[in-house]
């Protein structure tokens, strides 16, 4: 839970329980519902000790992982002197890219569809059409703008001090360095960045026959006996059988009876990586952005946060990938000590269509809607709490509103969904574009069990 001082300044987040300690005791009040933060009636920032908190983000097409941690010295394990990461509050923001994208396509049809009503097709004269530098389709943007949103967010309830972000998808400058697997080293690391980096660019299947589903080796398309090197570009996925048929052979002689096969692998090889830098544009222009919040900001490759998680025995998250994102030395006995047993899902909804009225399927008007967006006070996607004095739905209900011009809002709580006056609704908390929900951690296996 966020923690906030009595001038609204943000102290260290504290556990559910420590949180409801403090309200019930009348030393705290609610100072928001979602994210919950309280504010401490008495304490002051300057009274409290604040270590500051890192906030570690793993982005994704459909959905982005955040960890709130902290570290400190791990002293009491075992005598080593690794630091203790703790997870302190998880969240999930799922984003809403493909509405986005749908709205887009709806769009291009109507206008499509309208132009040439009229018009019979004409050459361009000028060919003059351009993007500004850094531009990016609408439903990557939205990527960016609804985490920066989240972020800078954070920032005002925890004493973030530092982020860190996966940025890249493979560490392409560590591919120099890889070597012999010895333990849990830096080289070993780089090797399986590599691994993951091949069984993308290969599909995860053999180069050589297609098989998947098997175990598959590196294997060196020009052999080393021949100086062949140990670049990225002469490495492939091979099946054992392809991997021993092939032994030592140059490419050309053991595909000679394949020619199709031969040109696809060989053209697979000379194509620059230039795919990986387009997967990492998105990427680029987040942690650009987020270096704008003015807290230190790094950037780490997730070839690395699957090191992390497969060495500290996580199962794939996207809340989990954020806690592993970052460096963790191993061999000097970092670990990962706490798990957030919940996740914050926060997902975004957008706030409502510009175009007052829908069409039908055949693009004809068919509800018009009003212009405005506040009835009797309230608009949809607020918090509010509802006490309903009597009928089937007696009782008190929180949950979320659409509005009605009629006064008989829409209520959506957990568990059910029914009509109420606005006469029987407070607000709790205005509409910000997003909906709130828990969820469990995936089941931890292993001794560490969920804190
Ligand atoms: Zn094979």
């Amino acid at each position: 839970m966020f923690v906030l001082a009595k001038g609204g300044e943000p102290l260290m987040p504290c556990h559910p329980a420590r949180a409801r300690e403090l309200l019930g005791r009348g030393r705290a009040v609610v100072a928001r519902q979602a994210p919950f933060t309280i504010r401490l009636k008495h304490r002051t920032r300057a009274g409290s000790d604040v270590a500051g908190v890192q906030l570690r983000l793993d982005p994704g097409s459909k959905a982005t992982g955040i960890a709130v941690t902290d570290e400190c010295p791990n002293g009491t394990a075992e005598g080593r002197s690794g630091l203790a990461r703790q997870g302190l509050i998880a969240i999930e923001l799922r984003h809403r890219g493909r509405q986005i994208h749908g709205g887009m396509m709806r769009r291009a049809d109507y206008r499509r569809r309208r132009r040439s009503a009229n018009l019979r097709h004409r050459a361009p004269r000028h060919h003059n059409r351009t993007r500004p530098v850094g531009w990016l389709p609408p439903s990557l943007r939205h990527r960016i703008d609804s985490t920066m949103s989240l972020v800078t967010r954070l920032c005002r309830y925890a004493p973030v001090v530092e982020i860190h972000v996966e940025q890249v998808a493979f560490d392409t400058a560590s591919f120099a360095g890889v070597g012999q697997p010895d333990g849990l080293s830096e080289s070993t690391r780089a090797g399986s960045e590599i691994r993951e980096f091949l069984l993308a660019r290969w599909n995860r299947s053999c180069t050589y026959c297609d098989a998947t589903g098997v175990p598959l080796n590196i294997e060196h398309v020009r052999p080393k006996r021949h100086g062949g090197s140990d670049r990225v570009t002469n490495l492939v996925l091979a099946c054992v059988p392809c991997n021993q048929a092939k032994g030592t052979l140059p490419v050309e002689q053991f595909l000679a009876d394949r020619p199709t096969r031969l040109e696809r692998v060989i053209a697979q090889l000379r194509k620059p990586l230039h795919d990986v830098a387009v997967m990492n544009a998105t990427g680029c222009q987040l942690v650009r952005t987020l270096a704008s919040t003015g807290v230190p900001v790094h950037a780490w490759s997730g070839g690395r946060t699957r090191w992390n998680r497969a060495v500290t025995g996580l199962p794939k998250s996207h809340t989990l990938d954020a806690l592993a994102t970052g460096l963790l030395d191993h061999d000097r006995g970092d670990a990962i000590v706490r798990v957030p047993a919940h996740i914050l899902v926060v997902t975004s909804t957008g706030r409502g269509a510009y175009a007052r009225t829908t069409p039908d399927r055949f693009g004809f008007p068919r509800l018009r809607r009003p212009r405005r967006k506040i009835h009797h006070g309230f608009s949809t996607g607020d918090l509010v709490r509802a006490s309903v004095p009597g009928g089937k739905w007696a009782g008190n209900w929180v949950g979320r509103i659409a509005v009605r011009a009629s006064g008989q809002h829409r209520l959506t709580t957990l568990t059910s969904r029914f009509d109420v006056s606005h006469r029987n609704l407070r607000l709790l908390q205005r509409a910000d574009g997003h909906t709130y929900g828990f969820a469990p951690e995936i089941r931890l296996s292993g001794e560490r069990g969920p804190a």
